[in-house]
């Protein structure tokens, strides 16, 4: 049988589940919103509007194999901390694994890891943080919170003994090793770097097109994220073992490796 690329979140986890459409976070790239206004079921106005999916609260889980992501196109908010707990609350009585995903809020975490104290071996966290510089992540992400209070929530599960990690997709700025070295005590697992995917294609759907400021940002990273780039941070980091690499990644070391194979020159040896 021919073996099947898995990417985006089907890496992480076999199921995906959400409770609320929009996100307060508004994120500049996101996916999500891209998805939904592509499909005609929000607009990039009221994208930022959440909307909690009542009938979710009301019936029960059953075990799944494998891990079950949560969420994958919203946050946990703390506008909707309670519903988020009581879901995944009923997400994890009947014994599933579970990848909490996000943005981190430090109150939620702090909640989240107090209240399911009894499942902390159920539990992954992974928060995103796509650069140390606030400023940039306030650019990108409008209403998520900053570095510090990410790499607070991040302390604040690892002491009190969950499991964590990191995604850095998308990078923000080309000095993600600051993140690295910043997140790196406080990791139990892993750390995934990934660019940006299809920039200008989901910032032009959620309402950028002619918006010359974001436009250039996004050019810029473009130009930041070149193969050579790409290639050094391979380079310093591919003997790390909690370095993970996402697809955008692996491609541009795969393309290098046979370009250099065919010119019976191997120097890279893990993907
Ligand atoms: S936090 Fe995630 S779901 Fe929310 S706007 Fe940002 S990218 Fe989209």
């Amino acid at each position: 049988m021919k073996n099947k690329t898995i990417y985006g979140t089907k890496e992480w986890a076999s199921r995906n589940e959400n409770l609320i459409k929009g996100c307060s976070h508004d994120c500049r790239y996101c996916y999500a919103k891209s998805m939904i206004i592509q499909h005609k079921n929000n607009t990039k106005e009221n994208w930022k509007i959440e909307i909690v999916n009542q009938d979710k609260l009301k019936k029960g889980f059953r075990k799944y194999n494998g891990m079950i992501m949560f969420p994958s196109s919203h946050d946990i908010t703390p506008e909707h901390l309670n519903e988020c707990v009581t879901f995944l609350y009923y997400i994890l009585k009947p014994g599933n694994n579970v990848l909490i995903v996000s943005k981190p809020h430090f109150n939620c975490i702090k909640e989240i890891c107090d209240y399911f104290n009894q499942y902390k071996d159920k539990i992954l966290f992974r928060f995103t943080i796509g650069s140390s510089d606030s400023k940039i992540l306030n650019f990108w992400e409008p209403n998520a919170p900053d570095f510090e209070e990410r790499l607070e929530s991040l302390k604040y599960a690892f002491n009190a003994g969950y499991q964590t990690s990191i995604s850095c997709e998308p990078m923000l700025d080309d000095k993600i090793d600051q993140v690295i070295t910043q997140v790196s005590p406080y990791v139990t697992e892993t750390i995934w770097l990934g660019k940006p995917n299809k920039l200008n294609e989901r910032l032009s759907m959620n309402g950028f097109k002619n918006d010359q400021l974001t436009m250039g940002e996004a050019q810029r990273l473009k130009l930041l994220f070149s193969d050579e780039y790409i290639l050094e941070l391979y380079d310093r980091h591919k003997n790390n073992p909690k370095i993970m690499w996402k697809d955008s990644i692996k491609k541009v070391v795969l393309m290098n490796k046979l370009q250099l194979k065919s010119q019976n020159i191997i120097v890279i040896k893990r993907i």
